[in-house]
């Protein structure tokens, strides 16, 4: 699925061919999607440029310029992925919409589960329901260990769901949060509200640095843009323990556990993580 950094590594890479460009044909070939696709959708794309491209929490917002224009906002789901064909390229099964651009580069989507979603933003960025509700982007300065230990206060829920709930801070989903508590020491089972100020502030740093690390990765990926293999902006990271019970700790060899917390499944250090 789709992360944060999978998100940000895909806006990186398509805003260089779709930025300043106009939209000179759009191509729904499967306007079913989670929503779905606007009726007006190609009515109002082409003739327009694109503006400068924006992310909040898994959203890629496509902005299109001039005033009142709108903007399109664009969810990945569980499965989709965003990537630069070339003209006279053929789709292939499950690419379900092409924004083809003067001068030839094609934004095409692709989504075989069909979670994802493209639709129009509903007025701006600080009125659309599914925006509006959202707290910090992890990597922003609004976000930090003060604002977890603050928020936790009187949680007895585990910590590892109360730093995957997006009202607290966007984008940390099950690799990252447990990622970020093996990083930190903190056992996933703790209860929010029994952690102190300053372990949250290990583990604020944490979600920063595993995150960033991803992003880092994924700018290496960035020419599977505009390959036509593969699975762009997806690729494979060194976890420590997403993924891996049953296997060695990388720290102190002991065997990572398996918990399901939140209906999400919890790979842990019972040794390393208190
Ligand atoms: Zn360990």
């Amino acid at each position: 699925m789709p992360e944060l950094p999978e998100v940000e590594t895909t806006r990186l890479g398509i805003a260089p061919h779709v930025e300043g460009r106009e939209i000179v044909e759009a191509i729904v070939r499967q306007p079913r999607l989670r929503v779905p696709v606007p009726d007006d959708l190609i009515e109002r794309l082409v003739g327009s440029r694109i503006g400068t491209l924006s992310r909040r929490a898994k959203y890629l917002l496509l902005p299109l310029e001039g005033e009142g224009a709108g903007s399109l906002i664009w969810h990945l789901g569980m499965s989709g992925s965003l990537r630069i064909a070339r003209l006279g390229e053929l789709p292939k099964k499950h690419d379900h919409v092409d924004l083809v651009f003067d001068g030839g580069a094609i934004l095409r989507y692709h989504d075989p589960r069909r979670f994802g979603f493209v639709d129009w933003l509903a007025g701006s960025q600080e009125s659309d329901p599914r925006l509006v509700n959202l707290g910090p982007e992890p990597l922003s300065e609004a976000f930090d260990g003060e604002r977890l230990y603050r928020l936790s206060r009187g949680r007895r829920m585990a910590v590892k769901p109360f730093l995957m709930d997006n009202a607290v801070v966007v984008g940390v989903g099950n690799i990252y949060a447990s990622e970020a508590l093996f990083l930190a020491g903190i056992d996933p089972r703790r209860a929010a509200g029994r952690i102190s100020r300053e372990r949250y502030e290990r583990l604020a740093a944490a979600v920063r640095e595993v995150l960033a690390a991803a992003i880092t990765q994924g700018g290496t990926t960035l020419r599977d843009f505009v390959s036509g293999t593969g699975e762009p902006g997806y690729f494979k990271q060194r976890l420590n323990v997403y993924g891996r019970h049953g296997q060695g700790c990388r720290r102190c060899n002991g065997e990572l556990r398996l918990v399901t917390l939140g209906q999400r499944a919890s790979v842990f250090c019972p040794a390393c993580q208190k």
